[in-house]
């Protein structure tokens, strides 16, 4: 049995950044992930659009976009704030830039130059690796179990241990929820893990499917539940995704959970008023087909024309009624069924409660077992809050590990 201080499990932001703290304090680390390589799921983020690291708003407007778990994570921001965040990119050599939305990226966009420096900076002050073991729960001693690399039982006693096991999205980062059951079993309290920030199905006809699934529709302006936001959606072969939908997914699925259904609208003309869509409408059609009308006279893309038509049986498509037509191109009802699967979504709903961790993110019925990032019951839209509330997560937790080792 091999004698270790600190036990981190999971090599993603969260268990990364409590490393760095914890070696910084002269601990022995050793960071334990099933992948052979850390990082994984934060260098998707970066390879998906840029970076976004966290986010410029004031504090005040920051910490509400947690919503319920916003009273649990306020400690944690406070402490470890974006500005704090920024700071410690720049110190790894990494400058920031904030987006015209208020966003945070590094200069790069991408995360690999920032991963690369940052586990330089971990190897310099000492943090141990053992990549390729799987945790697989606690032995009657309390030991950790894992699976190492040549399937062999590995056992390890820790001092204290993160859980740092993030959510149940993209699994092939290693990130695959199988610490739910675990934990079920040690009667820690959890709430069921559920896609965030993720498309939605919707039951599209084969001509959709096959022949729009992989393109995006821009501009576009996206309704629902009173909230509208501009930007593109991309079309899936079952249903939608992108960022607008991402923004929009928090209420679209409550909306799923109790009606079973959620009905979004599309503006599918966003340069135009009604009016000057009305105008335009009117222009002779002579012998064009209805398709061929809609793109030239009204300016539709192929997709936004199909999309009509899918949504709006043949027969009550107002062909001939401009007024109801330009209506219905500016706010095209689509109907959707379901969330898309967690495997897709960008992060999960659910995780441990919070009922179940003390001030400093330690399982109450689990001492010096700290929990931080993804895996928790928490949840925040896209716009950096999800990465920000990792490593805050991460520092509370690594703060609490201290005081536990002073005890
Ligand atoms: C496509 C995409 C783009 C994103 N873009 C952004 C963005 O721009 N901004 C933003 O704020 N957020 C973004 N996110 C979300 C962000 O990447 C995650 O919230 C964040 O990585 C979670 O960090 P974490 O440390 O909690 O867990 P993770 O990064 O998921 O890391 C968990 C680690 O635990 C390991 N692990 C899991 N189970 C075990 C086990 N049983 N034994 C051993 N190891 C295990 C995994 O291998 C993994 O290395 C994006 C996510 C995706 C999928």
């Amino acid at each position: 049995m091999q004698l270790i201080s600190i036990v981190i499990i999971g090599g993603g932001p969260a268990g990364l950044m409590a490393a760095e703290i914890l070696a910084a304090r002269g601990l022995v680390v050793t960071v334990y992930d099933a992948k052979p390589t850390v990082g994984r799921k934060f260098l998707m983020a970066g390879a998906h659009g840029g970076l976004n690291l966290t986010h410029s708003e004031p504090l005040d407007s920051f910490i509400p976009r947690y919503a319920e778990a916003a009273e649990h994570l306020s400690g944690a921001l406070k402490a470890f704030t974006p500005d704090l965040l920024r700071a410690w990119c720049h110190g790894l050599g990494q400058e920031t830039f904030v987006g015209t939305s208020g966003r945070v990226f590094p200069v790069g966009m991408q995360s690999k130059d920032l991963l690369r420096a940052w586990f330089k900076r971990l190897s310099d002050l000492g943090v141990h690796f053992a990549l390729k073991h799987r945790w697989s729960g606690w032995n009657e001693n309390g030991h950790l179990l894992f699976v190492g690399p040549d399937g062999q039982d590995v056992e390890v006693s820790a001092e204290a241990t993160l859980l740092a096991l993030g959510g149940a999205s993209w699994p092939t980062t290693g990130s695959d929820g199988s610490w739910y059951e675990i934990l079920e079993s040690e009667n820690i309290a959890l709430s069921p893990l559920r896609p965030a920030n993720c498309g939605f199905e919707v039951p599209w006809s084969p001509y959709i499917s096959h022949r729009f699934a992989g393109q995006p529709l821009k501009p576009v302006m996206v309704t629902f539940a009173e909230r509208s936001l501009q930007g593109e959606i991309m079309i899936t072969e079952k249903g939608m995704e992108g960022s607008v939908i991402y923004a929009l997914s928090g209420a679209m699925r409550k909306a799923l959970e109790v009606e079973g259904k959620a009905t979004l609208t599309l503006d599918l003309r966003m340069g135009l008023s009604h009016e000057e869509l009305v105008e335009r409408l009117h222009a002779p059609r002579r012998a064009l087909s209805f398709s061929n009308y809609l793109r030239k006279a009204g300016g539709l893309s192929p997709l936004a024309i199909a999309l009509l038509r899918e949504a709006i049986p043949s027969e009550k498509l107002p062909i001939n009624d401009i007024e109801a037509l330009a209506a219905l191109i500016k706010a095209l009802p689509i109907i959707v069924t379901n969330t898309a699967t967690l495997a897709r979504a960008i992060s999960t709903a659910g995780g441990v409660k919070f009922e179940a961790l003390d001030d400093f993110f330690m399982l109450r019925r689990k001492p010096g077992v700290f929990v931080a990032g993804e895996m928790m019951d928490w949840d925040a839209p896209t716009g950096g809050y999800l990465l920000q509330g990792c490593f805050s997560t991460a520092v509370a937790a690594a703060q609490g590990i201290l005081n536990h080792l002073e005890k």
